[in-house]
């Protein structure tokens, strides 16, 4: 038998499975999704069993044999290993690149190097041995290996004798693949299996050794396994005593595998099913239907916030669990609070997994052994949680879909909604996108579908489930406070609002939104920002050259003085931050508490959650952040919800500005008014009249829709095109300058040989134009120069392929080669 194997070598030439024989003893064993050690230049590497087959395709005497057998149970599944090939292709990644990305970090394996000592040695070389120190020869005979690091790190003194050991073939070497991280064992006290002859022995206890006799009183009344840790906590004692009482055969130690449980203590309380609200059992049929047929189907479940998206949720889950198949439910990382995990625990008790970043990779592993282990049918994670390895999944959820964090920024660049569409295919499961703001991408595809003759994908629940009202939204025209001589950052409704809630003691959020590196220009008194005339997008400061740069096409202006709109001296670069806003607020409000909640506050462990739990418990009047603060929060006090500048996000230079505005508009505006208490928002702006800002405030989505779809078309942006980011980095600036160039005109070529070449403008069912190279909006990292390239086309055009070819000539060449070329497929920042 032949298994070819995809090696863990993440480069462009050796992006393909290599064969390898299989040893008999190991035929019974080895499957597609299989983990194994093969040789591999010199070295035993990682790599996945991605095809078994009974004839090599290169001359089997050349074959090697594969090593290593790395688990017992295969941690990939076929479904996986062809998901894996399909991201390849799609984000033009190496197929080991997206394979590394489905498994715990607990299972990048690392090679070791082992020695041990040679024992068939003429008289020359035991002379060779003799040299080496007496405990060095010790520990090799009492270990069958052992490693090699440990060895230096003991004898350093002996390095040439060990070196001298090894040329010469004193010392044997052997490479093997470990673990990162190895299952948790524990040392567990079990109780007398024969309960009547302990009681005897206890009561015929000498009176010598008391403390063993109370340790066997203990387990007696116990009469369930303890760790042996948790043993001596509470009996007191010591190891040795418990091994005297196990020697005597009246107890059992052993060590047995323990699950990390990240929840383990935590009760959660069992909730049942809420009879649907109308809205809810409309959509809740839908769903169900669709995974009773087991067709792949994408629903579109549009609920405004608080519409009660989660019970559903549940109830479909629970749907699909009755029909034996399982559930994945993504969340947006940020998203994955608590409050989320305790919903779904709360249902479905010990058969929910729960995979986040927050959780350290012990437990994470442990996590996705459940699910390898079918002791879990419902995995609740961030986007890589679709990669649970599941064998009947029948329904994948996503909550907050239109979230960016689905989209991975480092290779594998994938984006978790297309990856669980195609994934959702092959298990003819059900895929549901939820949220109040779907991006332009959802939305757009569900709502052709009608006009394409079929059923409609879009699953609308246009009221709130408790009855409550959205908030009512009002906007304040910054450029009319500053003309009224209010130079603070709190405009006069806002500070009146704060007072009346710590007045009431109610609690207030407030949303600063800042992202991205970049600072725009933008005039207090009249509300003008700098846009490039090409692109309609703002313009970005950069402060060294002091000129004005567009990130798409380059174009570049000096930065000007006075506004050119209104001649006004108040035109300023902004950017500002969390910490100003909580020194304002200490200074007007003297004694206000409150908690910030940014990328400074929250990089320790469960940070997020612990500010969250003190603001829940109302220890703070008001809760401080970036976007984090918008996400699925439910505080019952919080009735004042401020946005200090809608601005920051509305003027970045990203075509997704305006979508990402309204969305963030709308999440932060449905955190008030949720329970009994009416809320009310405040949105301050200097752009109060865009549509995104004047769509929120009416929580009118379809407006916002509408609107921004104009814009897009006109620009050429998705989702009337697609976008494909290419970026080019090198130390030297000549040198990369020409590459990109070169690289764009092949492009430009192969896609003129295709037919495909030409303005998107043209309505052509098929176009594709290549922008650029210009410079990064980071155009230096680490001592590195960076180029782009952003492609945008429309239609059936294999663009990976395109890429590829184009790609071919600087792989291989001298010094061009040494230009990385990174490929962002459906890009969600260009930033
Ligand atoms: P969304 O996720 O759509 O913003 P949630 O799922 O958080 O909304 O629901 C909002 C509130 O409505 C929650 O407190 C939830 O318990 C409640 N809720 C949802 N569905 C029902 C229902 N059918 N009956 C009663 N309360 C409900
Ligand atoms: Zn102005
Ligand atoms: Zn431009």
């Amino acid at each position: 038998m032949i298994a070819r194997v995809i090696v863990d070598v993440p480069s462009r030439q050796t992006d393909r499975p290599f064969d390898y024989e299989v040893p008999s003893a190991m035929s019974g064993w080895i499957e597609v999704g299989s983990r194994v050690g093969v040789p591999f230049g010199g070295r035993v590497l990682q790599g996945f069993v991605v095809e078994l087959a009974a004839e090599a395709e290169v001359d089997s005497r050349r074959l090697k044999a594969v090593a290593e057998l790395l688990d017992p149970l295969p941690p990939l599944l076929p479904d996986l290993i062809g998901l894996a090939k399909w991201m390849s292709d799609k984000y033009c990644c190496s197929w080991t690149t997206a394979l590394q990305a489905m498994i715990p970090a607990a299972l990048k394996g690392k090679a070791e190097r082992y020695v041990s000592l040679n024992d068939s040695l003429d008289e020359e070389l035991e002379q060779l041995a003799s040299r080496l120190p007496q405990e060095l020869l010790d520990m090799l005979s009492r270990q069958r290996q052992t490693k090699l690091e440990s060895l230096k790190e003991r004898f350093p003194q002996y390095a040439p004798d060990i070196k001298a050991a090894l040329e010469e073939g004193v010392l044997l070497e052997q490479t093997a693949i470990r673990d990162r991280l190895a299952i948790r064992k524990v040392l567990t006290v079990f109780p007398p299996a024969d309960k009547a002859a302990a009681a005897e022995a206890l009561a015929a206890w000498p009176t010598k050794a008391g403390k063993q006799r109370e340790l066997l009183a203990f387990m007696l009344e116990r009469g369930e396994p303890i760790a042996l840790q948790a043993l001596l906590a509470e009996a007191g004692g010591s190891p040795a005593s418990v091994r005297a009482v196990a020697a005597k055969g009246l107890l059992e130690l052993r060590e047995i595998e323990q699950q990390r449980d990240p929840y383990a203590s935590r009760e959660f309380e069992r909730t049942v099913p809420l009879p649907l609200t109308e809205g809810q059992q409309s959509v809740y049929t839908r769903i169900a239907d669709a995974v009773t047929r087991g067709e792949p189907q994408v629903l579109l479940l549009h609920g405004v916030t608080g519409s009660g998206k989660t019970e559903v949720y549940l109830q479909a889950i629970q749907h699909c669990l009755k029909q034996g198949k399982q559930a994945i439910v993504l969340v947006p990382e940020i998203a994955l609070t608590p409050q989320m995990v305790e919903r779904f625990k709360g249902r479905f008790g010990d058969a929910v997994a729960v995979l986040h970043s927050r959780l350290s990779n012990g437990e994470r592993y442990d996590e996705w052994r459940k699910i390898r282990s079918r002791k879990v049918q419902v995995a609740i994670g961030a986007r890589s949680a679709i990669f649970a390895p599941f064998e009947r999944i029948g329904l994948v959820i996503i909550d907050e879909e239109h979230e960016s964090s689905y989209k991975q920024e480092e290779s594998p660049k994938y984006h978790a909604r297309d990856v669980s569409v195609q994934r959702a295919r092959q298990h003819g499961a059900a895929v549901v996108l939820g949220s109040a703001t779907p991006s332009l991408e959802s939305y757009a595809a569900a709502s052709r579908r009608p006009a394409e003759g079929r059923e409609s994908s879009l699953l609308p629940m246009p009221d709130r489930a408790l009855g409550r009202p959205l908030p009512p939204v009002t906007v304040i025209d910054m450029r009319a406070e500053l003309a009224a001589g209010n130079r603070s950052m709190f405009s006069r409704t806002l500070h009146e609002g704060l007072v009346q809630r710590l007045e009431r003691g109610e609690q207030t959020v407030l949303l600063l939104n800042r992202r991205g590196y970049s600072t725009f220009v933008m005039c207090r008194s009249c509300g003008y920002t700098a846009l490039c005339p090409h692109c309609d997008i703002s313009l970005t400061y950069h402060q060294k050259s002091r000129l004005l740069r567009c990130h798409y096409c380059g174009h570049a202006e000096q930065a000007p003085q006075t506004c050119p709109s209104c001649e006004s001296e108040h035109i300023r670069f902004f950017g500002t931050g969390t910490q100003r806003v909580e020194e304002e607020l200490a200074k007007l409000f003297p004694g206000i508490r409150v908690i910030r909640m940014d990328v400074d506050t929250t990089t320790e462990k469960n940070a997020h959650e612990k500010l969250l739990k003190r603001f829940g418990d109302r220890e703070a009047d008001v809760l401080l952040g970036t976007q984090m603060v918008a996400k699925g929060l439910d505080f019952p006090f919080v009735t004042l919800v401020g946005v200090i500048a809608a601005d920051t996000s509305l003027n970045l230079p990203d075509f997704r500005s305006a979508e990402r505005t309204f969305q963030l508009l709308t999440q932060v505006a449905g955190r008030a008014g949720r329970h009994q208490l009416p809320g009310e928002v405040v949105v301050q702006t200097y752009s109060p009249e865009h549509y995104a800002v004047t769509t929120a405030q009416k929580h009118d989505y379809i407006r916002f829709v509408e609107e921004e779809l104009k814009h897009r078309g006109v620009m050429g942006y998705p989702p009337y095109c697609r976008l494909v980011l290419v970026t080019m980095s090198h130390e030297q600036l000549a040198l990369l300058s020409s590459v990109s160039e070169q690289f764009a005109e092949r492009l430009r070529e192969l896609a003129a040989e295709e037919g495909v070449l030409g303005p998107l403008g043209a309505g052509l069912p098929r176009a594709l134009e290549v922008l650029g190279p210009v410079a990064s909006p980071i155009s230096r990292m680490k001592d590195r120069y960076r180029f782009q390239c952003v492609i945008k086309y429309r239609g059936n055009i294999d663009v990976p392929a395109l890429l590829r070819a184009a790609l071919a000539p600087f792989v291989a060449g001298s010094p061009q080669k040494l230009v990385q070329f990174s490929i962002d497929v459906d890009p969600q920042v260009i930033l």
